[in-house]
């Protein structure tokens, strides 16, 4: 994974989606490494297969994976993923593919997205379908990625996802609501609450503001039964990762490091010494991609959207 972000960085290979299947490109390679890269993915998918078979991962979490840049799982034959689920053998896998509309060679990570939901439909129908948990999903993603973009969607067309509503010392935006987008309190008011514990964690952002995550009400909503998706920076993220439990992290990656780049500069007026910075920032931002549990592609914002909330679900 470190290679692979290291690679995306330094411009030798792309990540690109397309009717939800993943290409990861390079310059070409020498034809050894070719042959070792193929054994090494055939062993990954050989050992995924077996721990789907025993049960050490979930179907559908296979299938989520397959949506992000897990190789194994999105190189994996529909076929040979259904072959493992109990109660399927060579012959009931193949009728079931057949009734889903899924051709023979298909590839999880190469599924349609009519596929796809059928596909998961089917899974959820199974009886050794999981029962979905409440749990801490962190969103995290280096900087002008689109994390904003990304969970504003889903708190539009996903309201049974709670988004988590942190408290700021930054002045609200035109158009910013106190209560909805940010509760917008006074740098006293921020300090007394991280001194009294109140915050699950909490960072200075850019150099610049505080935010935090009020605990309480996230504590209240697990409790409730609630999934809460926050949207925080890398400095909170590592913070929730290491002291809370039943979390779930998501990065969210931009389809390539030129692509980021134009993100950035897109965003406007910045002085090129603060565009430096930025991009400078970004690049230790991508860097920090292997700490956490999926990495999502921000291709485009719906689909990144019903990624992250297919994760939650069944993550
Ligand atoms: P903005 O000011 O543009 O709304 O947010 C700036 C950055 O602060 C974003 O990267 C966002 O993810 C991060 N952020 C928002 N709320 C929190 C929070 O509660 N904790 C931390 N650590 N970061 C936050």
């Amino acid at each position: 994974m470190t290679t692979l972000l290291h690679s995306l960085m330094n411009g030798a290979l792309w990540v690109r989606r397309e009717r939800g299947e993943i290409f990861v490109g390079s310059n070409p390679v020498d034809q050894r490494s070719g042959v070792v890269a193929a054994v090494k993915a055939r062993r990954e998918r050989a050992a995924l297969k077996a721990d789907i078979r025993s049960g050490k991962i979930g179907a559908l979490k296979v299938l989520a994976k397959a949506g992000s840049t897990d190789k194994a799982a999105s190189t994996l034959r529909v076929s040979d993923f259904l072959k493992q689920l109990p109660g399927l053998g060579e012959v009931k896998a193949a009728k079931i593919q057949k009734e889903l509309e899924i051709s023979e060679s298909k590839r999880l990570g190469g599924l349609g997205a009519y596929q796809r939901k059928r596909l998961r439909e089917y899974l959820l129908s199974r009886s050794d379908a999981p029962q979905p948990s409440p749990k801490l999903v962190i969103l995290a993603g280096p900087t002008a990625v689109g994390k904003g973009t990304v969970s504003a969607y889903i708190r539009q067309h996903y309201p049974e996802i709670t988004i988590s509503i942190s408290a700021t010392t930054r002045k609200p935006r035109p158009g910013e609501v106190d209560g909805r987008d940010y509760f917008f309190v006074t740098h006293q008011e921020f300090d007394a609450m991280a001194h009294a514990g109140e915050l699950l964690e909490w960072a200075v952002v850019h150099q610049q503001n505080k935010y935090g995550t009020p605990k309480s009400a996230v504590d209240q909503m697990l409790a409730d039964g609630q999934n809460v998706l926050l949207e925080i920076d890398l400095q909170g993220a590592r913070q929730v990762i290491y002291n809370s439990e039943n979390v779930l992290s998501i990065f969210l990656m931009p389809p390539s490091w030129g692509e980021l780049v134009r993100r950035l500069e897109g965003r406007g007026t910045e002085e090129e010494t603060e565009r430096i910075r930025r991009l400078e920032t970004a690049k230790v931002e991508m860097a920090a991609a292997p700490e956490f549990d999926y990495l999502v592609v921000n291709d485009e914002v719906a689909r990144a959207a019903e990624e992250v909330v297919d994760l939650i679900r069944y993550g």
